[in-house]
Formats: C-alpha cells, structure tokens, sequence
C-alpha cells in the first residue's frame, strides 16, 4: 500500500482536497484502508469534473487490487474487479467470447467509477453502464465486506455517487461477443435532424449526434451498427447529409487518429462503440463537461430551447452531443424511470466562463425536469437536484443508515443529499 496524493482531475479543472491516497493491494489491506481513515473516498480514474470524487479525507483507489476477471459462461455473467477499466475488461471479455451490452464514448473509465455515476453510451434500447450491473461486493464504513444481489438493494447501489462503500468488484451481464460497423455522415440539416428525430435515433444500435447547436446543421451523425441485427438504417443521405470522406473527430481540429474506425468496417465490439481508441488521449483533454438527460419525447422542443442560446455558448463550447439512452430502474440514474434525451457539451477548460454558461444551460432545460449527470458540472442546487431525482430522499435514509458516521460523506454528497 502506498500512499502518495491525487493532485487532480483527468480534465484539470479541480485540484482534489484529499490529504492522501492509500493503493491497497488485497480485501483485507482495502478495509483496513476504509477503517483507517475518518474520511475516505474511493478514486476511480479520476475522469469525474464535478466534485463527486474529491474528499477532505483519504482518497482509496483500487488500481492495485487483483485484476482477474471471472466468467460464468453458463449464466452469461462476468465478475469483474471495480478498479479495472472498461478497456482491460473488454480485452479480457472478448479474448473469451462475451461482450458488454453498451460502452461511454471512452473506455479509459474505471468499472467502479463509471457505474456509481450512470455513465452511460447511447441507443435506444440501451440503459446505462450500471444497468448491466447484476451482482456487486462491498465495503461498508465498518470494514465489513457485503454482498448485493437482490434487485431492490441492488437498484439503490448500481449508482451511488461513492456514498455507500467502496465497491470491490461487479457481476455485468455479458452475451456473445459481436461485431459493429460505425458510419460517420456530415452536416445534417436541422429540418431533417428535427423532423425525423426519433427516427435517426433509433435507427441503428447506437446513435450520436454532434452540433453546436448554431444555424450551420448537424455537424455529424454517428451510427454504430451490430452486424448481427438487421435493421433499417435511415437513410440520411437523402436527408441532406454526406458521408464523411475520412475519420471524423467529436472535436473539431481534433486528431482524426485517435477515433476509433469508421467508414462502416466491421469490428469488434469494444473498438466501435467507444468514440475514442483507449491507446489515445480522449476528446479535447483541456476540457469541462457537462450533461442532463430529460425525456426522450421531449428531445426536439428541447433542442429547439438549445438552439435559442447557442450564441451564448459558442464561444466556450468545443461541441454538444445528442444520445438516447433507454429508462432504467436505478434510484439515482439520470435515466430512471423514463426513455431519455442526452445532451451533452464539452466546453473548453476555462473554469470562469463555463460557469457563466451553466445556468444559462440550465435555464434553457429547466422546464424539462432536466437530470445532470453525476460526474460532470451543472449549476443545480442541491435542493433542485432533489426535485428533478425523486428517490435522492430515499437514498439519504439509506446512506445514513450503512454509513452512520458520515465515513463516505463528502461535501459534494452533503450538498447533494441534504445533510
Ligand atoms: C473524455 C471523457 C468522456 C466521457 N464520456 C462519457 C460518456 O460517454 N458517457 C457518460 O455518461 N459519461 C462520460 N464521461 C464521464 C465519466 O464517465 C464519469 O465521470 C465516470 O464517473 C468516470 O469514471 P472514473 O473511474 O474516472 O470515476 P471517478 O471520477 O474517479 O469517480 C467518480 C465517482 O465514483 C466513485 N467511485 C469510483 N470507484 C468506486 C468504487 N470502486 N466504489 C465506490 N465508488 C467508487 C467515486 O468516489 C466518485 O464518487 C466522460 C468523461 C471524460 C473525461
């Protein structure tokens, strides 16, 4: 075990309070970690640019824990430890024939981290990460190890914001593994993107769209499709759009190398459906994010309220982009309950001028009961954010109940949760 410091966020755009960072290498080194310290809270691969992950206490990160990943071929289920990336995992599922249902536009992420948070990709029958989640092992604020497989339990702790324990490993449905083939078009015009919505977005396994929301058009739609389903692709073509004549980057200027093949080549899984390849620096890399996911019959008046303040984000905005995201069940999933609209931005790194922007965006979603995603910025109160999460009382209760000491209780969750 070692103990050094986190200094900052993967974005740069928080420098982490935590006073220390304990490495454990077993179960046992993990809970002695957790009881040692007043405060601790578990680091993933610190991709979060809110402040959910930071703590005035003790940060534990599970980078050198065991790194096995266990199939159960006979239940098409994987366990798989929390601390391990989506790539490691999806190198070891592939090598064995299984595959996840979904992946984030990035593979870089922690298992652990990303479920906590309802990262999610995109499609329409695709929930989030977290969904996938069957099974889980956790250590609580007493050093005791649990485990949650009962669907009701489990709905209250596929995302938990950190604030139940520290997740030592998942059990993620997996299938046989299958190939996907991802088409790039270019400059969609907003009357097709408007008009045919729902149509684009579900025509394919995973649907993007990327824009500044300026009068310009769409500026490129991304469709990942599965070789082995057969279904109709819309054809955007006669739409307006192109298809593009080379690799296309979410961010413009960005290196066209590091995305991962388009131009309809079949590939596995885990190398189509993230945007980017995990060998490469992600997005912009100077960058803030932030999100919110509405429902999903409600995407083109809420594209329409975008529209209307574009020129407000333009000048901080590198690029938005639009995703579908299935309803799930879990309490504190952005998607709950409901078939969602993701909208998502990626604004440059300059910390003033975003949040100058945040309650514009805010503002323009606010008749939408609009949810922010927990890992990126939003300029929502603690007492909005449990308006628009209807179980986040019920999940304060529950916090209380298996942390009573406050040991996981960070000032991101105090705000968050109300206490
Ligand atoms: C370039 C980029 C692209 C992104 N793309 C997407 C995307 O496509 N879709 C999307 O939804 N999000 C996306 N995100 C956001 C990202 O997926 C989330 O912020 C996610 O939480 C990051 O995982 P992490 O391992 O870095 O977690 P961290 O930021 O390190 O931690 C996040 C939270 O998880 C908790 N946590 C971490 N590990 C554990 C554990 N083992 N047990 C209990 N709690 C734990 C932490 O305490 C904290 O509360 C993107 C972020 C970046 C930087």
């Amino acid at each position: 075990m070692t103990s050094t410091r986190a200094s900052t966020n993967w974005g740069g755009n928080l420098t982490y309070r935590a006073s220390g960072l304990e490495r454990p290498a077993s179960l046992d080194a993990l809970r002695r970690a957790v009881t040692s310290h007043k405060q601790v809270a578990a680091l993933g691969t610190r991709h979060s640019f809110s402040t959910i992950a930071d703590t005035g206490g003790t940060h534990i990160a599970l980078d050198a824990m065991p790194a096995r990943v266990e199939i159960d071929s006979a239940r098409n289920i994987a366990r798989v430890p929390a601390g391990l990336t989506y790539a490691q995992v999806a190198v070891a599922l592939d090598a064995a024939g299984f595959a996840l249902a979904n992946l984030a536009s990035l593979p870089h992420i922690s298992v652990g981290g990303a479920v906590q948070t309802g990262t999610h990709g995109s499609g329409v029958r695709n929930a989030s990460l977290a969904a996938a989640v069957t099974g889980m092992e956790i250590v609580r604020a007493d050093g005791d190890t649990e485990t949650v497989t009962d669907s009701g339990d489990l709905d209250a702790h596929r995302v938990a914001l950190g604030a139940l324990g520290i997740v030592t490993s998942v059990d993620l449905a997996v299938q046989p593994r299958y190939e996907v083939a991802q088409h790039v078009h270019v400059r969609l015009p907003w009357d097709a993107a408007q008009g045919h919505f729902d149509a684009i977005m579900g025509a394919a396994y995973s649907v993007s769209m990327f824009t500044r929301f300026l009068p310009e058009a769409v500026l490129s739609v991304w469709t990942k499709c599965r070789t082995d389903e057969d279904r109709a692709l819309v054809p955007l073509e006669r739409l307006g759009a192109r298809p593009a004549d080379g690799p296309v980057h979410p961010v413009p200027g960005g290196d066209p190398l590091a995305v991962t093949a388009q131009g309809g080549v079949p590939g596995p899984w885990h190398e189509r459906l993230p945007h980017f390849r995990s060998s490469f620096t992600p997005s912009a890399g100077a960058e803030i994010q932030c999100e919110y996911l509405l429902p999903a019959e409600r995407a083109v008046e809420a594209v329409e309220a975008l529209r209307a303040v574009a020129d407000l984000l333009a000048p901080v905005l590198y690029t938005a982009e639009i995703r579908r995201v299935a309803g799930e069940t879990a309490w504190l999933a952005p998607n709950q309950g409901r078939d969602s609209v993701a909208f998502h931005f990626t604004f440059h790194r300059d910390a003033a001028r975003v949040a100058e922007v945040l309650p514009v965006l805010d503002g323009a979603l606010s008749d939408f009961s609009a949810r922010p995603h927990w890992g990126k910025v939003s300029a929502m109160s603690g007492e909005r954010l449990r308006r628009v999460y209807p179980r986040l009382t019920d999940f304060a209760s529950l916090a209380k109940r298996v942390d009573p000491t406050g040991r996981f209780r960070t000032p991101f969750l105090r705000d968050a949760l109300g206490f």
